[in-house]
């Protein structure tokens, strides 16, 4: 498989060119040329454990390792002693609908799914490049703890990481903040996780900086974390479509639209998802688009603090592999579409052109969240988390008895207890390991919303190392 920016300014670079990076080099995102069908494959997949599943879509994608090579990779990412799980990724049923457990990894979050292959392949290409990098992210919460649990130890890997000021919930924070290793730098930004996102695509774009010091990214625009998701796109059909012989709708609570767009990328493939629904919390820039066709992003001192803190997002930092798509492929449309994007410039979609997606939205409120939480907990007995619940509630417009819908769990209660103890007042069970985890000493250093400090930090970390 070769990979070509959305914007026109990368033609066929190799599954090793992407996978260190984030943004093409012309400020687009990185896509495969096209996309595989499975439909062939799909049936013989049946019955599969998650790790052999995981190796039949990921070969298809990645060029330039062995089948031996993925294998090992795949099977040492996906198994008991990372992901809890029964099955590494438990699909149950509960009620009128399956509950895909994405969160029994290190960090008890959707995001492990993805960054523990990523590390493992880091470490891969890094050794055979004989190669050091620096891995510079962003985080609204889970995706800096995932990365850093990801990368502790692998010693041609630095991370400096930044995350938003006093919004993540005590336990995402201590999650982050107590990890004490050399290789690294928690910096929290007083601003939000647009600001650090915007500080991250600033120092990107400055091509000597970036060279000098190998900057590479993990954050959900990385087309491996992408790559990674699909397969449980792929999984969730195998466990309840097949068995009912019916295509699936699948609700994804969504903030950058990452995990949603993997599961637009198995729809592409041929996996039998009927619907993919969206939903948000307050801040419902995508459930607004899908609604009425117009994309109108928000300033960043309009997104709204939210008790699901991951899903605190005023632009969706995928979409733009979406709208390539809905352009045929068109990299000029896409270019002059997004160049543009502003709060007062909306792109827009034809109804029709949208309705033909698969994707239907809608959001949930701290309302709708607590009582979400409360009633699932009240009817089955079962806790799901802030996010989850957002999922939870908007999928229950979309229910259709003929087609099983799979709403995904992307984090474990015990992160989001405060909120859990409001809608329940029940404190959620912690898993073993995470008691007392927020009294553990901290090693963050707050910083204003500056490109130039994020740089000084950079230096001083790889001069130290
Ligand atoms: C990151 C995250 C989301 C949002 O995922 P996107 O890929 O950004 O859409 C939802 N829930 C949780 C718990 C998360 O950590």
């Amino acid at each position: 498989m070769r990979y070509v920016s959305t914007r026109g300014g990368m033609t066929d670079a190799s599954f090793a060119d992407v996978l260190l990076e984030g943004l093409a080099p012309d400020g687009g995102l990185v896509v495969p040329e096209s996309y595989p069908s499975i439909e062939g494959t799909l049936g013989s997949l049946v019955g599969a454990d998650y790790p052999e599943v995981a190796f039949s879509i990921l070969r298809l994608f990645i060029d330039g390792m062995s089948d031996t090579e993925i294998r090992t990779i795949v099977n040492d990412t996906y198994r008991p002693g990372v992901f809890t799980g029964d099955g590494v990724v438990p699909v149950e049923e509960i009620g009128d609908r399956w509950l895909m457990g994405l969160s029994t990894g290190p960090t008890l979050a959707f995001k492990d799914v993805a960054m523990q292959l990523l590390g493992r392949l880091f470490d891969f290409e890094l050794n055979r490049q004989d190669r050091r990098i620096t891995v510079l992210g962003a985080t609204s919460g889970d995706t800096g703890s995932a990365a850093e649990q990801a990368m502790i130890g692998r010693s041609r890997v630095s991370v400096v990481m930044l995350s938003p000021h006093g919004t993540m919930s005590p336990f995402q924070a201590a999650q982050m903040y107590s990890i004490d290793e050399p290789n690294i730098v928690n910096l929290a930004v007083e601003g939000v996780f647009d600001d650090c996102q915007d500080i991250v695509k600033a120092i990107n774009a400055d091509a000597e900086f970036k060279t000098m010091h190998n900057i590479g990214a993990v954050n959900s625009i990385n087309w491996g974390r992408v790559l990674a998701q699909v397969v449980y796109y792929v999984w969730a059909w195998l466990r309840v479509g097949s068995a009912a012989g019916s295509e699936i709708d699948v609700t994804v609570p969504t903030g950058n639209f990452g995990n949603v767009f993997a599961g637009w990328v198995a729809r592409q493939m041929g996996v039998p998802i009927r619907r993919l629904v969206v939903a948000c919390n307050e801040n419902n820039v995508l459930d607004e688009f899908f609604k009425t066709g117009r994309y109108v992003i928000r300033a960043t001192e309009d997104v709204v603090h939210t008790s699901s803190p991951s899903m605190d997002i005023a632009k969706a930092s995928n979409f733009e592999r979406f709208i390539f798509d809905l352009f045929d492929r068109d990299a000029d449309l896409t270019r002059s579409a997004f160049s543009e994007l502003a709060p007062d410039t909306p792109l827009t979609i034809e109804r029709d052109v949208l309705a033909a997606t698969g994707f239907v939205s809608g959001t949930s409120t701290e309302t709708d969240r607590m009582a979400t939480i409360g009633g699932v907990y009240a009817d089955h007995g079962r806790l799901i988390d802030t996010h989850t619940a957002d999922g939870w509630h908007v999928a229950s417009e979309y229910i259709d008895r003929d087609v099983p819908m799979v709403c995904l769990e992307t984090a474990l209660p015990a992160k989001f207890s405060a909120a859990i103890e409001r809608a329940t007042g029940m404190v959620p069970p912690r898993p073993p390991g995470f008691a007392g985890i927020e009294d553990r000493p901290q090693h963050v250093t707050v910083i204003p919303a500056a490109a130039d400090v994020v740089r000084r930090h950079i230096e001083a970390i790889n001069a130290a190392r």
